[in-house]
């Protein structure tokens, strides 16, 4: 199904990063981690209402790959790729149409993923106003922008594919430098 090749994916994205790159990512990720762990604290009482009085209702009856992206499981996967098998194994249980999400504990919670090493939308998304912890929230998005741009630019295995007109206007170049 669709997520389990997003997680084979996202384990080959790392994996293409060496040496260098890969502390970079990792960096950038522990980033995210940092910027994820400032939102918890500023967010404790958001947290309070969804787990006390809705119980979780974000995290029910969805379509978990409109939720997690191939960027969220390179971040999850860099921090903890000791939970992959767990992961894998969630997958496997992925059905067509919306339902409890998989990857909570024993199909109940709380999240496999813990506090701070959620999917982007999973942390910044709340159905309270969020004014008081804007700056937080700000904070993480950029975040993942910053491992988006690197995991795009810095991929090693992908290169950089050149638009038709870039390398027609290339190889006129060469041709004059010639
Ligand atoms: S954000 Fe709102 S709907 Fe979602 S779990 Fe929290 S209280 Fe419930
Ligand atoms: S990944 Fe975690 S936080 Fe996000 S919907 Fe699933 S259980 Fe909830």
């Amino acid at each position: 199904m669709e997520l389990g090749k997003k997680i084979q994916r996202a384990q080959a994205i790392i994996r293409s990063f060496d040496g260098t790159r890969r502390a970079r990512l990792l960096a950038i990720c522990l980033e995210i981690q940092r910027a994820q762990a400032a939102l918890n604290q500023a967010a404790e009482p958001f947290f309070e209402v969804c787990i006390e009085q809705c119980k979780g209702l974000c995290c029910r009856n969805i379509c978990i790959n409109e939720v997690i992206t191939q960027l969220d499981l390179i971040y999850i996967l860099t921090l903890h790729k000791e939970i992959v098998g767990q992961m894998e194994k969630c997958a496997r249980a992925e059905t067509l149409f919306s339902a409890d999400c998989l990857f909570l504990q024993n199909r109940k919670g709380p999240c496999i993923f813990g506090p701070d090493a959620k999917p982007e939308r999973c942390i910044i998304t709340f159905c309270q106003d969020t004014r008081p912890i804007k700056a937080q929230i700000k904070t993480v998005r950029s975040k993942f922008s910053k491992l988006s741009r690197y995991t795009l630019f810095q991929r090693p295995f992908l290169g950089i594919r050149l638009p038709q007109r870039c390398k027609s206007r290339r190889a006129s170049a060469s041709r004059r430098q010639g």
